[in-house]
């Protein structure tokens, strides 16, 4: 019995002589192969060489402070819910008089963490975010030799004031999302 209707008829037709003898698919082959030998080399010398990427690479997120220095994420969970991955977790907090320079709504995350294996990079994430405070930058994830340093806390994903990340091409209102 048919599983689906995918199935091809096989032909069973004898093989012309040239079949027989090979060296026409032979020199086609070699043909092929000569075509690929002299184009240019694709490959680059990482790390010496870096790729050039798309401003709309999504690369490792980053968890953005407003321009006080305030982290912006208020830890509503919109970003986790819309995880495809389910790759985000946090632990909400609230913030004390003292800390009203380190956050800027009443509510923080004590905790966040991406798993960057279970990351598809997808951004939805950063749709989903009501406050601006995730991003997917153009930086590259890592590469570790434990499942468990793929797990980002805040102390990676926390933007550095220091180092400040551009995001404003995501920002702009002209903007389009990568089909
Ligand atoms: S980029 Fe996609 S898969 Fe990765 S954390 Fe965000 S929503 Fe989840
Ligand atoms: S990053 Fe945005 S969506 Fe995620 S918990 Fe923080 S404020 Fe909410």
């Amino acid at each position: 019995m048919k599983l689906t209707n995918r199935s091809k008829v096989v032909s069973k037709k004898e093989m012309t002589l040239a079949e027989k003898i090979y060296i026409p698919a032979i020199v086609k082959g070699m043909g092929i192969t000569l075509k690929h030998a002299f184009q240019k080399n694709k490959t680059i010398s990482y790390p010496e060489e870096k790729r050039v990427f798309a401003k709309v690479w999504r690369g490792q997120h980053v968890l953005k402070r407003d321009d006080e220095g305030r982290e912006r994420c208020t830890a509503c969970g919109l970003c986790a819910v819309a995880c495809p991955a389910e790759a985000i977790t946090m632990t909400a907090a609230e913030r004390t008089k003292e800390e009203k320079h380190l956050y800027r709504e009443e509510k923080y995350a004590s905790k966040y963490e991406i798993d960057m294996l279970r990351c598809i990079f997808c951004g939805l994430c950063e749709e989903a975010c009501p406050k601006s405070a995730i991003y997917l930058t153009d930086r590259l994830v890592n590469t570790e030799t434990n499942r468990g340093s793929f797990v980002y806390g805040k102390d990676k994903l926390v933007e550095d004031m220091d180092q400040r990340i551009d995001i404003s091409d995501r920002q702009k209102k002209s903007y389009k999302q990568p089909e």
